[in-house]
């Protein structure tokens, strides 16, 4: 059915991915990005998914967007909160900047627009919402207290919001990936890498389609009886 998904950060990296899995699903897509000009035309002239710019850790903005994408292509009934970023350091360099910066954009974000589409979707009686954790936020990671912290956040998130929707046939359930191969990876020390693909039984690197067929399982219209879930897709390397 053609309903309207909204993905944040979706034209770029694992979101890019959701996007067009979800696009070929048959899903109305719209994608959502932060700065990157450049990536979101290559994006939007190569798959032909119309893409938004916002900050997603901003309330005011994501309520200006909603309005617009639901004005312009119908109300959202799929939500994708995807937008992410790692400011990592040890506690010792922590600043109370990548604290808020990791918070507010990963967890800040997910409570933005599950606030904006709510009303709508209990209205409707139906929505599909898919926060993306990690594998961080399950089993914690040195240099990544702010990280871990907003993605195991999403895990506790996911499993409330869960039990508000049910009634409403809104399921709200969250992925948690392992290493995926993007930009975000791609900024690990090789070294490091090395060293934790050595980790994934799998014995690679997860690709951002290996994400993407998880958010369309999850948000397929058949799928009501699973909410409140974590979906692990790391290769093995935390089974949780
Ligand atoms: P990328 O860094 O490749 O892409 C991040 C995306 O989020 C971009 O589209 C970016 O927009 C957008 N974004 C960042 N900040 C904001 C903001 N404030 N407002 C709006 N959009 C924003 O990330 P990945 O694809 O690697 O990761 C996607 C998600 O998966 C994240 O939540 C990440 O934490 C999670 N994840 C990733 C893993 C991995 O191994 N890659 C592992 C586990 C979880 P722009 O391009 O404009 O900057």
């Amino acid at each position: 059915m053609s309903r309207v998904a909204l993905v944040t950060g979706g034209q770029r990296g694992i979101g890019a991915a959701i996007s067009e899995a979800l696009k070929a699903a048959g899903r109305k897509v719209v994608a959502s990005y932060a700065g990157n000009d450049a990536a979101a035309a290559a994006f939007t002239e190569r798959t032909g998914i119309p893409c938004i710019k916002f900050d997603v850790s901003d309330f005011e903005q994501c309520a200006a967007a909603v309005q617009k994408i639901e004005a312009e292509h119908g109300p959202i009934e799929i939500l994708v909160n995807n937008a992410g970023i790692t400011r990592d350091g040890t506690m010792k360099r922590l600043s109370r900047q990548m604290w808020d910066d990791v918070i507010d954009t990963n967890l800040g974000s997910c409570y933005n627009l599950c606030k904006l589409v709510w009303d709508g979707m209990m209205a409707r009686q139906f929505g599909r919402i898919v926060n993306i954790g990690s594998i961080n936020g399950q089993a914690g990671q040195y240099g990544q207290v702010n990280y871990a912290a907003a993605k195991s956040g999403i895990h506790g998130f996911t499993k409330a919001l869960a039990q508000e929707g049910a009634r409403a046939h809104i399921t709200v359930n969250a992925i948690a990936p392992g290493y995926v191969d993007t930009e975000m990876v791609r900024a690990v020390p090789p070294e490091v890498l090395e060293k934790i693909v050595a980790r994934i039984p799998i014995g690679r690197l997860g690709r951002a389609e290996d994400i993407a067929r998880g958010v369309v399982f999850l948000t397929a219209d058949e799928a009501e009886f699973i909410t409140g879930s974590t979906l692990s897709i790391n290769g093995g390397q935390h089974m949780y």
